[in-house]
């Protein structure tokens, strides 16, 4: 079957929430770049560092400053222009609407019916879960956590019995707080605090919550940081022992079979197994082929 995709030439009116890169400019798609290139007008945070971006794009596409400020201002002019017209949104880096601006806008042009087109990309979060060695199954982006400790505080108690990975933005001069207040709720966890990703001098650290709270308590790093705390240590195991299960049973049984032996077994819902069974097949499709 054939999909017509968004690739036809010139662009349909509408909104494009265009991704960039997260500090490399190579990582910009040709897709991206052609419809920066080729929209009516380049919403965005801040015009001096699209400038950028538009130059790498070839573009020459007038940009329009949209950002926590001129949100409510500028919003309704931009949905009146994408009745008829282009409108791209981009951020300062990576994917719109992840912790950058953009939400009211895409759920206000829905509600009018205007198309709405996604050109994705670099996401920073998704940069170093994919790096991390964390389990990446289910994760959970929590973005900032609140500056104040007392919500700081509060909003880590609320995630502390989840079982997924958990995925923070922060700063360098904040990270040290952040990891010994994660430390204290979560107990010594898997971490991993990955910084500069994409650019020159990116670098990736994992260990305990304990021991990252130690080593950048006193020396805050420079940089953009994505920080990871893996799930409770149960699930971790839980999901080990899953993946093990599931692939010895999937050498003589095929997944539906092999999900329900396993669920069992291992007191899981079914649902939840077989749909690893299926993830495992698809990664290791050579993993026999029962009838
Ligand atoms: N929309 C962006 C995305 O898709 O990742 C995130 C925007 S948010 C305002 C900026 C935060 O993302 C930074 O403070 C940092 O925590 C993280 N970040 C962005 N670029 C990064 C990079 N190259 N390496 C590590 N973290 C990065």
């Amino acid at each position: 079957m054939i999909v017509q995709g968004n690739d036809a030439p010139g662009l349909a009116p509408g909104l494009y929430i265009v991704a960039g890169p997260i500090g490399n400019l190579g990582d910009l798609s040709p897709r991206a770049a052609r419809i920066l290139r080729e929209a009516d007008v380049i919403a965005c945070e801040d015009t001096r560092v699209t400038a950028k971006l538009l130059r790498a794009a070839g573009s020459d596409r007038p940009m329009l400053a949209y950002h926590e400020h001129s949100r409510a201002e500028v919003g309704e002019g931009l949905l009146e222009r994408m009745a008829s017209r282009s409108v791209a949104l981009v951020s300062d880096a990576g994917t719109p609407l992840v912790s950058d601006p953009g939400h009211e806008l895409v759920r206000a042009a829905r509600q009018r019916g205007i198309p709405v087109t996604t050109a994705p990309g670099p996401c920073a979060a998704i940069a170093a879960l994919s790096i991390s060695g964390l389990p990446s199954d289910r994760f959970l982006f929590a973005g900032f956590l609140p500056a104040r400790a007392v919500a700081r505080d509060k909003a880590i108690a609320a995630l502390a019995a989840l079982p997924f990975t958990l995925i923070f933005y922060e700063s360098g001069p904040r990270l040290g707080a952040t990891l010994a207040a994660l430390a204290t709720a979560l107990g010594p966890r898997e971490a991993a605090v990955a910084r500069e990703l994409t650019k020159l001098h990116e670098e990736l650290v994992t260990g305990t919550l304990t021991d990252l709270a130690s080593r950048y308590g006193s020396s805050p790093p420079r940089g953009e940081i994505v920080l990871l705390v893996g799930p409770p240590e149960a699930e971790v195991a839980t999901a080990d022992a899953l993946d093990q299960a599931l692939e010895a049973a999937l050498r003589t049984m095929a997944p539906g079979k092999a999900a329900a032996s396993v669920a069992a077994a291992l007191g899981l819902p079914r649902g939840e197994v077989y749909a690893r069974a299926l993830d495992l097949k698809n990664t290791n499709p050579e993993s026999g082929d029962p009838r």
